[in-house]
């Protein structure tokens, strides 16, 4: 699903406040009763205005009614919660215009947004749920039938989980992206101008950068976290030019820095499977090490159990506690883990549901696609304005009443 933000500008306050109501209703109803969201909405116009704030939602997408529905009554859309997300974030002062799409998944949407001194961010919109564990026997039973198994719901989870333990591995000086705000099932962070180390074909010396991302993933470990994606999209690398100096054949000297980002999944090192996501996590980098840049390490491991005895070593702070510090209960992890959980089975079984558009196959030559966005037409893309900042292709105020 795509964020689009075209019909934003045309919403008026009343709106707002339906759309607002229909929100708050959907806490304890699958489909909001009209005269639930009249009584929550109060509208100075009475039912007459929230009839007609519900026909202009109701055309945009914002809310919808259901099939077979006994009463009359509207449910929020994934388009209905995006533009609530983004008025909070535009009335915070986190974001004041949105930009083109730079990624696509199943599970998330991420945009380029500025704020209002025109500073490039990312907004990360999550999606889970939107398969609906339809073809997938694990943990279907536990999710099935729950009012609380809601994409909503669930979406907004990870959304908390990632903010929470960005904000905690920033703190404790982690190379990951700066957490700016976070509103429903969307953060903002810094954006990282860095590809993915997907698209990095070659490097100068492998087995340096090898060394760095284990030696992260034990950092993770010492502080009690294992990533639990830690794969080659989820690891940026940054290219830093080495001023005044230059390699064997005459080229400039980079240093590569590692960025780490995506975190719904993340566990803690005494988590009961523990060992499992360790390991998964430690092979995923072999693996592409080995492909990539045929490289393979001479050194065995690292281990989960000598991982473990590290924990909290050195005075290093304990980071599994973070989510539950946030107010993030036992239940509300177990839902997100059931989900994510499901949504990785459903992955295995059905990969082709989950191709995006930039992730091609294997070894693919991919690095230079550009996405099909309508926003990245060439014309306008290099002149800098007057603050030297890059106007970014047809960016859309989130407009506020
Ligand atoms: P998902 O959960 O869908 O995998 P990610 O958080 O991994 O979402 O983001 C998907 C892609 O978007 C990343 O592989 C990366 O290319 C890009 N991306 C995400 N966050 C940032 C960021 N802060 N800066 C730059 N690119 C980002
Ligand atoms: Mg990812």
């Amino acid at each position: 699903m795509k964020l689009d933000t075209r019909a934003m500008r045309h919403l008026a306050p009343d709106d707002w406040r339906v759309l607002a109501a229909v929100e708050q209703g959907s806490k304890n109803h699958e489909l909001v009763p009209v005269t639930l969201i009249e009584r929550i909405a109060r509208l100075k116009g009475g039912a007459s205005g929230v009839h007609r704030c519900i026909s202009n939602l109701a055309k945009v997408g914002l809310i919808a009614k259901m099939k077979e529905a006994k009463y009359d009554g509207y449910r929020l859309t994934y388009g209905g919660l995006d533009y609530l997300a983004l008025h909070t974030h535009a009335q915070k002062k986190a974001v004041y215009s949105v930009g083109s799409r730079v990624g696509v998944g199943k599970e998330s949407d991420i945009m380029i947004v500025a704020d209002d001194k025109g500073d490039q961010l990312i907004l990360k919109i999550h999606r889970l749920g939107r398969i609906s564990f339809r073809t997938v026997k694990t943990n279907r039973d536990y999710l099935k039938n729950k009012p609380s198994a809601s994409w909503m719901y669930l979406s907004r989870l990870a959304a908390i989980k990632e903010f929470a333990f960005m904000t905690a591995l920033r703190d404790e000086g982690f190379p990951v992206p700066e957490p700016i705000a976070q509103s429903r099932h969307t953060i903002v962070m810094s954006l990282v101008d860095a590809p993915p180390l997907r698209q990095i074909s070659s490097v100068p010396d492998p087995a340096a950068l090898y060394a760095e991302l284990i030696a992260l993933l034990l950092r993770f470990a010492k502080h009690g976290l294992i990533h639990g994606d830690y794969n080659e999209f989820n690891i940026l690398i940054r290219e830093d030019v080495v001023e005044g100096e230059t390699d064997s054949e005459g080229k400039e000297k980079v240093t590569l820095t590692p960025i780490v980002i995506d975190f719904p999944q993340m566990i803690s090192m005494e988590h009961a499977n523990a060992e499992m996501y360790f390991d998964r996590d430690v092979n995923c980098i072999k693996l592409f090490f080995e492909r990539r840049f045929h490289f393979v390490s001479t050194t065995p491991g690292p281990f989960y159990k000598d991982a473990k005895k590290t924990l909290g070593k050195d005075g290093a702070k304990r980071l599994d506690a973070a989510l539950e510090a946030s107010g993030f209960t036992k239940k509300m992890a177990k839902d997100l883990e059931a989900a994510i959980r499901a949504q990785e089975a459903e992955k295995e079984q059905n990969p082709s549901a989950y191709e995006s558009e930039e992730a091609e196959d294997d070894e693919a030559e991919d690095d230079e696609e550009d996405e099909d966005d309508e926003n990245d037409s060439n014309d306008s893309d290099d002149d800098e304005d007057a603050q030297g900042k890059k106007p970014i292709g047809n960016h859309i105020p989130v407009v506020i009443e």
